[in-house]
């Protein structure tokens, strides 16, 4: 039985066996042996009609590598689709953000289409409700992987799996920046120091600096989130790194 909670994961995938997998341990892991959410992969290859169980066929226009059929992605689909939105791991689709995965961890969870070869014959698309979702600018062998980051990104949201952390609203890309950077004992390692301010116990300070790292370090290393993010008109940070560098 389902608890409250239960986000539901269908995965539909020709390696149901790469499922739970690296989620079976750690934090999502807990979060699965205490039902929070719920992980269910279906092998696309149970729904072909023909003795060989063919999943794939030669591209139309010829070229190289195999497509996976429509009708039977459709049946397997089909086998299993309700309430939840229907995602598809493909290098075409909109890049995955913290935003898109927010939403979907509020909702009941999702059932997501993992593609290999080249990838799904493209009529998919059209005849059914399917939001396309890539994790990067990179090309994988198979959906599964996307499928588990955007999983993993999902369950440490629900709510009792990562308690107060997760709520973090401090955390990269929850603002539209990066956030700042952590240190930890011990106060001296090899050679360089934390941050004075850290030290401090200045909680005003701290936040200020925390605030000023988070708005240099996107500005730096990510021009395109800084370019989106509200603050770079009204408040373009200067110097945070001449201030914190230690001798
Ligand atoms: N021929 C395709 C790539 C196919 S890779 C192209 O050039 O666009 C095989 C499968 O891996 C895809 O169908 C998709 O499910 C998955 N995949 C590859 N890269 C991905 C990415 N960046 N994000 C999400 N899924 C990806």
């Amino acid at each position: 039985m389902t608890g409250p909670y239960t986000f539901a994961a269908t995965i539909l995938t020709l390696y149901p066996d790469m499922f739970p997998g690296p989620l079976g341990q750690s934090i999502a892991g807990r979060a699965l042996a205490e039902a929070k959410w719920s992980c269910n992969a279906v092998n696309i290859r149970d729904f072909a009609t023909d003795k060989h169980r063919t999943v794939d066929d030669t591209p139309a226009g010829g070229g190289a590598g195999m497509v996976l059929r429509a009708d039977v992605v459709a049946a397997a689909l089909d086998s299993v689709a309700d309430d939840r939105p229907i995602l598809a791991m493909t290098p075409r689709g909109a890049p995955l953000t913290q935003a898109r995965v927010r939403s979907l961890a509020g909702g009941p969870g999702t059932i997501i289409l993992c593609g290999r070869f080249e990838g799904f014959d493209e009529r998919i698309f059209d005849a059914r409700p399917i939001e396309q979702l890539s994790i990067g600018d990179y090309v994988l062998s198979g959906g599964e992987m996307g499928a588990l980051v955007l999983l993993d990104a999902c369950i440490r949201l629900l709510p009792g799996v990562m308690g107060a952390a997760s709520s973090g609203v401090d955390e990269s890309f929850e603002t539209g920046l990066l956030e700042y950077p952590h240190y930890t004992r011990p106060p001296v390692w090899e050679g360089r120091t934390i941050p004075e301010v850290l030290r401090s116990g200045d909680h005003a300070r701290i936040s200020a600096w925390r605030k000023l790292m988070a708005e240099t370090d996107t500005r730096l290393r990510r021009p395109d989130l800084w370019e989106r993010h509200d603050g770079a008109r009204v408040n373009p940070p200067s110097g945070a790194h001449e201030q914190t560098k230690e001798e």
